[in-house]
């Protein structure tokens, strides 16, 4: 079957997190009253006249140059043609042919192989309103409080060649876009949507294969599936000596399969032209310029910082810096603990297991970088040992309590006093005689039994080391 080579471009929306929307002044927040964020601009009545949002285009400059574009000096907007319940106007306002960044890209890391992706274009658009369709009933609901945010659309080359690509592509660009702070890129939240196309072809040949594009896929793990999936189906359907028809597929999550939902449209059936209604968006050098300046330091490049800077492995660098609040909050960390590698191993270990449980960022969370500092200071002069340490963590993640404060008031100050763990030493190895024969005939394993018993009649606070010792010495 690796007679075939996969091809796959993506495109990328992502909702702007401007105040206002592209074209009006209406507001963009999610979650209001259906219908309460519109105006007779955004809801396309006759005679009312765009103006256009500067916020937009100095954001989807600033994914510009994040993603290594160039700008032109020039771009403008095209009306897009096609009718739908969720767009009023019957056109959705776009950039066809001179787009606000062109010819970038970002750089990928699979199985340890770095590989560039070119990335086409960015152009700007404005967002069309939401149909809510009944279970019951046959009818559908329209929202219009999203039509008219703005958005780009990221267009990738058909450069990537595998599903895993794809996914890694997806995660360095939501990380990018992050740091930026242009959008908060929640797939969940629909502020970044997915759609892929994907030939095959027989390796070596020049021509690309019919392309199918895949829609409705709402996690990066999902682009990830349906991709396999399509993979799958356009080697059988070829094996078996069909013909593949260029269309578009809509990925059915429960299922695991993509279904047809209709023949592709070309962009002359959309008629695009000239918006009459908008003056062409000139871009100074000098405001491009002034926008990159206010650029944050970037995923790769803070990578390297961190591995050259705190000595991590790329490996620790890379988890740490792919999301920036995990980063921020590790360097605002290491302002009171100095030590990279141990507030590295919470992060990425005990912290980031409840994050991706939870599905939030840490700064979403109670845990403040203090509290770290706090609870691997307490760690180091050994007032608590690591497994309290542990425990200690769990209710400050839950109650936003100072480390310090749970300590005293669950009493876990950890049990350093030779006399006390000597006569819980002395309690076990009488209760326990058949472990202590087991021991004195050469078991080891009875060794780790009777410390338990010692840490569980002390509520896990004796020292370990001490009771190691203790245990050694009495037996
Ligand atoms: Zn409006």
């Amino acid at each position: 079957m690796s007679k075939y080579e996969t091809i796959i471009g993506l495109e990328v929306h992502v909702e702007l997190a401007t105040e206002t929307k592209i074209f009006c002044s209406c507001p963009t927040s999610f979650g209001s009253a259906p219908n309460t964020n519109v105006c007779p601009i955004c809801l396309g009545f006759p005679g009312a006249l765009p103006v256009l949002n500067k916020k937009a285009v100095e954001y989807a400059v600033m994914a510009g140059l994040a993603l290594n574009c160039e700008i032109p000096a020039f771009s403008k907007f095209d009306r897009k043609n096609y009718f739908y319940p969720d767009l009023p106007k019957a056109y959705q306002i776009s950039q066809y042919d001179q787009p606000v960044a062109l010819n970038g890209y970002l750089e990928i890391d699979v199985d340890g192989k770095e590989k560039r992706i070119g990335i086409t274009r960015i152009h700007l658009e404005e967002d069309a309103g939401k149909l809510i369709h009944a279970e019951y009933g046959g009818y559908s609901l329209a929202d219009y409080n999203r039509g008219g945010v703005p958005l780009i659309e990221i267009v990738s080359e058909p450069e990537i060649n595998s599903p895993e690509e794809a996914k890694a592509y997806l995660e360095k660009l939501r990380s990018i876009i992050l740091y930026t702070g242009i959008s908060d890129v929640k797939m969940e939240e629909g502020s970044l949507r997915c759609d892929a196309n994907i030939s095959i072809r027989p390796v070596g040949s020049k021509e690309f294969g019919t392309r199918v594009e895949i829609k409705n896929m709402n996690s990066f793990r999902a682009v990830q599936r349906a991709l396999e999936y399509e993979v799958q189906r356009h080697q059988e359907v070829l094996a078996s000596g069909g013909t593949l028809v260029q269309e578009t597929r809509r990925w059915d999550e429960n299922n695991g399969v993509t279904i047809s939902m209709r023949s592709k449209e070309e962009a002359d059936d959309y008629r695009y032209f000239p918006d009459p209604d908008l003056v062409p968006v000139v871009v100074p050098a000098q405001w491009v310029e002034e926008i990159r300046q206010k650029l944050p330091e970037l995923p790769d490049a803070r990578r390297k910082r961190y591995q050259q800077q705190y000595k991590l492995s790329a490996y620790d660098a890379e988890v740490i810096t792919a999301s920036k609040q995990m980063a921020d909050f590790f360097e605002a960390t290491l302002k009171e603990y100095d030590d990279p590698k141990a507030v590295a191993n919470w992060l990425m270990g005990d912290i980031a297991k409840h994050l991706n449980t939870e599905g939030i960022e840490i700064n979403e969370t109670k845990l403040t970088p203090s509290h770290l500092a706090e609870l691997l200071a307490l760690l180091d002069k050994g007032t608590i040992s690591g497994k309290i340490a542990k425990t200690v963590f769990e209710e400050m993640f839950a109650s936003g309590k100072k480390p310090a404060q749970i300590v005293e008031e669950k009493g876990l100050v950890q049990i350093s006093d030779e006399g006390a763990i000597a006569a819980v030493v002395d309690q076990v190895i009488a209760e326990n005689p058949k472990a202590v024969e087991d021991y004195r005939s050469g078991q080891q394993k009875a060794m780790g039994f009777l410390v338990g018993q010692v840490m569980k009649l002390t509520r896990g606070k004796a020292n370990p080391q001490l009771v190691n010792k203790l245990l050694r010495e009495k037996l």
